[in-house]
């Protein structure tokens, strides 16, 4: 049986990921940082495992990847935004904090999967981005320049592990009902859910579906696929 890690599956999109791989029978690993309790029941619900770490520290994430047999396949998902800012406004602080969980976390857990999936010759990686990441957007430089760099590791490690038969995609979702997104108000998540052609925003399950594809294809790599509803970038 495969096993998936999958990091920030506490709540949101993480949760909807692990929600899928479970209903198909995959062996799920529930990673979390702070969220314990909602990490523990979903972990219950599903009869898998859940083990915390911050991804952003490598020491933690070496101890997490200690007390795991292997991971075939590796949804890096968990992320931070700080709500957005202007440029001028941002602090070094945001710079360090947000790169060294959307991209440092992505480093270190893809750093510690790699030698069992190398060993193998097999091995499924799904990065999460974001369309900020391909479009860049005003007042999210920090976190948009965090999910871009996470498109270029994917891009660059696609080319990289090919030969060694993993393959690393990305998912770029766009407006997706989380808590990421509770800081706008409900006239603005309309406004975002009537810039895409489909008159509505993501919902977690929308892009676990996507993940779950991406991870179960052999002929894709280096590849990111918007799960945005169609929004006009
Ligand atoms: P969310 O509801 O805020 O959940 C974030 C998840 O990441 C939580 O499970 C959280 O775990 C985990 N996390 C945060 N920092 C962590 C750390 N240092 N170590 C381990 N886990 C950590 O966000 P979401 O919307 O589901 O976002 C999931 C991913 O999708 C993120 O990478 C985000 O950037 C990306 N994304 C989201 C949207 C959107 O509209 N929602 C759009 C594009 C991209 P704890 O609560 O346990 O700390």
């Amino acid at each position: 049986m495969k096993t998936v890690l999958i990091t920030g599956a506490s709540r949101g999109i993480g949760a909807a990921c692990a929600e899928k791989f479970s209903l198909e029978g995959f062996d799920v690993i529930i990673n979390y940082n702070r969220s314990e309790k909602a990490a523990l029941e979903l972990a219950d619900k599903l009869h898998c495992r859940a083990l915390r770490a911050d991804v952003s520290d490598a020491r933690q994430v070496e101890n997490m990847f200690n007390a795991i047999e292997k991971v075939d396949i590796l949804v890096c998902n968990a992320g931070i935004s700080d709500g957005g800012k202007m440029f001028c406004d941002t602090t070094f602080q945001d710079w360090a904090r947000i790169f060294s969980v959307n991209l440092g976390g992505t480093v270190n857990c893809i750093k510690y999967a790699l030698p069992h999936m190398v060993h193998e010759k097999w091995g499924r990686i799904v990065t999460i981005s974001s369309m900020w990441g391909i479009s860049g957007a005003s007042c999210e430089s920090v976190y948009s320049s965090s999910k871009a760099a996470v498109i270029g590791l994917t891009k660059s490690l696609a080319q990289e592990l090919g030969p060694s038969g993993i393959t690393v995609n990305c998912i770029a979702p766009g407006v997706i009902d989380t808590d990421m997104n509770a800081c706008y108000d409900e006239a603005t998540m309309k406004e975002l859910a009537m810039a895409a052609p489909l008159c509505r925003t993501g919902s977690p399950r929308d892009v676990g579906e996507a993940v779950f594809f991406l991870a179960n294809q052999e002929f894709i790599t280096g590849q990111v696929l918007g799960v945005d509803g169609g929004f006009l970038l």
